[in-house]
């Protein structure tokens, strides 16, 4: 009851008020009033110390009226919950109206610094955007939601975050395999922070409704709040915002590429006007290096969002948002430019966030052929990313210094983070890689001492492995919660050794190669 919420998105964008769930469509309108449905029994099952900390809220009791408040139960005098109305591209295909199928947002708080962050509740009942749906999330998927959340953000990788994981004591039906065999699963709910939710999908609905007042307003709206900087929207500023958007979703693919992480489904409703990581559904860890790896079932046959897709769909999805924004922004040569500017961008933070892994500083004439060289060994090697930067990362003082043995180390390094036996021929492209590396890194003028420490704090010895998430999922399935809170544990602190924790930085055992939500996941959620 002492958070007091405010709600700007309602306050100054055309909404349908006092509307009921029943699935419709809502021309004219930015989003539809409508409160989160009760559940049975609303129990605390994980909790988000860092951020809670950020915003100043206490961790609650496992039941009470906060846990209510987080369950959808109990909506407090200021809170004005809401369900956005957007659309979007599905692989490729225009979906015409989506929206809040099951996230509903209370409102904005104010954090201790004075910023402000809408809080969104994922799976808390239906919303006249919920279609043919029940507007429920599973504690499943909300697990690998939560955790994801979290673990990215202490990675560094731009995204919304993740306040606390309630269990809802209902039970939610899902055909997880599409097998015509649907079960029953406990239900959850996942309160979401970000400054906003707002997508490409939002903007792309009201230039296809032909609602271009609303797309105006939307747009003001999100430069005001979101863009300050820009200073007031005029036809000039919208094309900087956009140009803005460009650079940040560039910015956040790149990291993406660098921490191995495959979104599974970037339609454009999924792509935030922030540059933040969002909705977090069949994602995946890469665990092999293989460009054309995806962990998301329903992209099986086409590999549209696989790994090496990324940014290139990233690219088609703000092509689209410049469709959108051509009403505001009728120099299109600018929007053109934007889209230029995107790959600029991509390719210098790409490039630059690989050198920090490789701990190189100052320029060699090399160094392109270097780095653009090393993803073949990569990929030959079938190369876990995370395990070969971090041991990389501790090796990287004795390669520095001289030292004799090399070649034993590097036979040690890729029998470490390589799916493939060694030795073996396969493996001679990234060893004769890292003969190279070795001879780059001795014309930097650090200490090895120096690099190893500056790669150690960009090379995560912690990531969400696929089957580690699974482990904890069934661990918290059968009632016991340790699984989640040693993973929180270790994500939130991805940079720091933990030898207690070993075990979670080890490469994925063989057991869970082909292992259905420990390898592979679907879009049921
Ligand atoms: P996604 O593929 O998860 O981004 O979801 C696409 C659309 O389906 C969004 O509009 C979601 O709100 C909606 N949706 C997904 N799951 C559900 C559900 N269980 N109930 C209602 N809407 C859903
Ligand atoms: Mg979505
Ligand atoms: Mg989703």
């Amino acid at each position: 009851d002492q958070v007091d919420f405010s709600n700007s998105f309602v306050d100054e964008l055309r909404g349908e008020v006092a509307a009921d769930a029943r699935p419709r469509q809502v021309p004219g309108y930015c989003y539809s009033r409508i409160a989160p449905t009760p559940v049975a029994a609303p129990r605390l099952l994980a909790w988000s110390v860092p951020l809670a900390d950020f915003l100043g809220l206490a961790r609650p009791a496992a039941q009470g009226p906060a846990v209510d408040a987080l369950a959808g139960n109990r909506v407090t005098e200021s809170m004005k919950p809401f369900a956005a109305r957007y659309g979007g591209h599905q692989f490729g295909n225009w979906a015409g109206q989506l929206g809040d199928g099951r996230a509903i947002s209370l409102g904005e708080l104010t954090a201790r610094d004075g910023s402000r962050w809408e809080v969104q509740l994922k799976g808390a009942g239906p919303t006249p955007y919920s279609r043919r749906a029940d507007g429920r999330a599973v504690l499943r998927s909300s697990v690998r939601e939560f955790l994801c959340s979290e673990a990215m953000h202490a990675l560094g990788v731009p995204t919304t975050r993740a306040l606390s994981l309630v269990g809802t004591g209902d039970v939610v039906v899902r055909d997880m395999f599409y097998s015509g065999n649907p079960l029953p699963e406990p239900g959850a709910i996942v309160a979401r922070v970000a400054p906003t939710f707002v997508r490409f999908g939002n903007f792309q609905l009201m230039t296809a409704a032909a609602e271009f007042d609303n797309l105006r307003a939307l747009a003001d709206y999100v430069i005001r709040h979101h863009y300050p900087e820009l200073g007031e929207p005029s036809a000039a500023v919208y094309g900087h915002w956009f140009a803005e958007v460009c650079r940040r979703t560039a910015v956040m693919v790149a990291h993406w590429m660098s921490v191995g992480f495959v979104h599974g489904v970037m339609n454009t409703d999924n792509m935030s006007i922030l540059g933040l990581t969002i909705d977090y559904g069949p994602y995946g860890w890469l665990e092999p290096y293989d460009p054309s790896w995806t962990p998301n079932t329903t992209d099986f046959s086409q590999h549209r969002y696989a790994f090496g897709q990324q940014p290139q769909v990233a690219l088609w999805n703000l092509a689209q948002l410049a469709r959108a924004l051509t009403p505001l922004v009728p120099d299109v040569a600018g929007l053109n430019a934007a889209l230029e500017g995107y790959r600029t961008t991509f390719t210098e933070t790409r490039e630059s966030l690989l050198r920090r892994k490789l701990g190189l500083t100052a320029t060699q004439p090399d160094d392109a052929a270097l780095l653009a060289d090393i993803h073949q060994g990569l990929i030959t090697s079938e190369v876990d990313m995370t395990v070969f930067f971090r041991r990389l990362s501790h090796l990287a003082a004795e390669l520095r210094e001289g030292e004799a043995g090399e070649e034993v180390k590097f036979q040690e390094l890729v029998a470490a983070a390589s799916y493939v036996p060694v030795p073996g021929p396969v493996h001679e492209t990234l060893l004769a890689w890292l003969g190279r590396y070795a001879r780059r890194l001795r014309q930097e003028p650090a200490s090895g001492v120096e690099i190893r420490d500056a790669m150690l704090a960009v090379n995560p010895k912690y990531v969400l492995r696929n089957y580690l998430a699974q482990q904890a999922i069934e661990a918290a399935e059968g009632g016991d919660l340790s699984g989640i809170e040693r993973l929180l544990h270790v994500l939130q602190t991805p940079f720091a050794e933990q030898p207690e924790h070993e075990e979670l930085a080890a490469k994925r055992p063989d057991w869970a190669r082909d292992k259905p939500g420990s390898a592979t996941l679907s879009c049921s959620s």
